[in-house]
């Protein structure tokens, strides 16, 4: 008999999957009473690391039990309602499902002429009507923020450089340059890298103060980089900085770009959601006028990691800006090639999995209504906590609240401004320690600051009841 890795027993493996299935709805289920984080205990990690190469097979049953015992109970915590650390989305059970349902089916994403190629465009469909992009619009799922980001910088680049930068590379050009704000995320450093156009090349403007990127620094410095001889190719805007929650003036950005004939990005990875919620809809005003936008489903989407989208409303530059032809690959009138690689048309990866499956699943199951709703109980959530902040003598809010995330650390009377930076650091550490809730921290100017981002469906208000008490029993314990 050939070799296969299909079981010799499918009923025995259908009776593990509903075992799988049950414990990990066991798990989720329970996962409040569970401590947020706790560190890998040294003879788990000690094993993790010391594994040998499995050359002999042990079963999925007992690879399954290694899960249980040596990976399930030392994740970072992001599925837990305490953990609004960094930005972190925490999972979909509806998500959980589907990809199982992805990676059984298991299609090849470049095209094809199949349903599941049918349903990424959907989904993309969908998600552009949502954002208030126009129909006729181009997207297309992948695995990140920054992906989705660095795909459309590169069709903003491609589309603005003057050339052709797919044949003529950057080198011995006019130098293009970028602009963003002080405030923009790191993806915007990696992508001009990789594109060629260099980090010195990435103007940061600077910001008022809530944060957001100041108009007349923005015209200044186009006006500067012209009068240089230097080519402005595209200002980049967020909707919702990692730091505070910012939005960038959004509207004023797209005016400034139309009448410079610069193209318009948002990075909107996670505050693009809040246009699903007709309440916050207002707030991010101005986005839907972005040549092209990115942002994530798997942070205040909740899909499981990994996806991200990118839309663009000038689909020949999508094209233009990827696209191949090579003889294996030549689309036909009929068949299982009808249709070409629309996917891989549009971005750098050719095989592709069926990320687009949870989407469709996870839109249906819900519906947008559900989502907006965990939008706006987040937000009040937030809002909640800077109560609680503002009426703690001991706590400090540090910047203003503008969506979902807050910065705040603990300043009683009593401990010197120079200690604060320390004392706020180890309290963080303790905090993190302690799991009974994990935050993380930033840089506000020169300050140390802890900052609870929130995209969490899995909170309650009661839960930042917990996170004051904690932080100021820990500060307590510091005295
Ligand atoms: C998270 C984030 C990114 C990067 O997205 P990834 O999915 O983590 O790659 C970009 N911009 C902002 C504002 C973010 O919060």
């Amino acid at each position: 008999m050939a070799e296969t890795l299909d079981p010799k027993n499918w009923l025995e493996l259908t009776e593990l999957g509903q075992r799988i299935v049950a414990e990990m709805a066991d798990h989720l289920a329970g996962i409040r009473d569970r401590p947020v984080w706790q560190p890998v205990p040294a003879e788990v990690r000690d094993e993790l690391k010391s594994e040998a190469l499995p050359v002999e097979g042990q079963g999925l049953e007992r690879a399954y039990e290694d899960f249980r015992r040596l990976v399930l109970p030392y994740p970072n915590g992001n599925i837990h309602p305490r953990f609004w650390a960094w930005v972190q989305g925490a999972g979909d059970p509806a998500g959980m499902l589907a990809e199982m349902l992805a990676a059984g089916l298991n299609p090849m994403l470049a095209g094809f002429n199949q349903s599941p190629a049918l349903v990424e465009a959907r989904v993309v469909e969908w998600l552009s009507e949502l954002m208030g992009f126009p129909r006729g619009s181009s997207g297309m799922l992948v695995s990140s923020g920054t992906m989705a980001n660095l795909l459309g910088l590169a069709v903003a680049r491609n589309a603005r450089a003057g050339f052709d930068v797919r044949e003529e590379g950057l080198q011995g050009q006019v130098p293009l340059v970028v602009y963003c704000s002080k405030e923009t995320h790191g993806w915007a450093r990696k992508a001009v890298e990789v594109l060629g156009i260099g980090n010195r090349r990435l103007r940061r403007v600077a910001v008022d103060d809530s944060f957001r990127m100041r108009m007349d620094e923005l015209r200044a410095k186009v006006l500067e980089d012209r009068a240089a001889g230097l080519r402005p190719v595209c200002v980049i805007g967020t909707a919702g900085t990692v730091n505070t929650g910012a939005v960038d003036p959004l509207e004023e950005l797209a005016e400034f770009c139309d009448s410079e004939k610069l193209w318009f990005h948002v990075d909107g990875a996670f505050g693009a959601l809040a246009r699903w919620s007709e309440k916050l809809k207002p707030l991010v005003r101005g986005m839907e006028r972005a040549d092209s936008l990115a942002f994530d489903l798997h942070k205040w989407g909740s899909l499981p990691f990994e996806c991200a989208c990118l839309l663009t409303r000038h689909a020949e530059a999508h094209r233009a800006a990827f696209a191949l032809s090579p003889a294996y690959m030549t689309a036909t009138d009929r068949g299982v090639l009808a249709g070409g690689v629309p996917f891989a048309d549009l971005g750098i990866d050719l095989t592709r999995g069926f990320r687009a499956l949870k989407a469709w699943v996870c839109l249906k199951t819900h519906g947008v209504r559900k989502y907006a709703a965990v939008i706006d109980d987040n937000v009040q959530q937030v809002q909640h906590l800077q109560r609680l902040i503002d009426a703690s003598p001991d706590l400090q809010l540090m910047a203003p609240v503008a969506l979902n995330v807050i910065c705040f650390r603990y300043a009683p009377a009593r401990i010197a401004a120079e200690r604060l930076d320390d004392v706020n650091e180890e309290l963080l550490l303790r905090l993190q320690e302690s799991g009974r809730a994990v935050i993380s921290s930033t840089r506000i100017g020169e300050r140390f600051v802890l900052r609870a981002a929130h995209v969490n469906h899995r909170s309650r208000d009661e839960d930042f009841d917990e996170l004051v008490s904690a932080v100021l029993a820990i500060g307590e314990e510091l005295r």
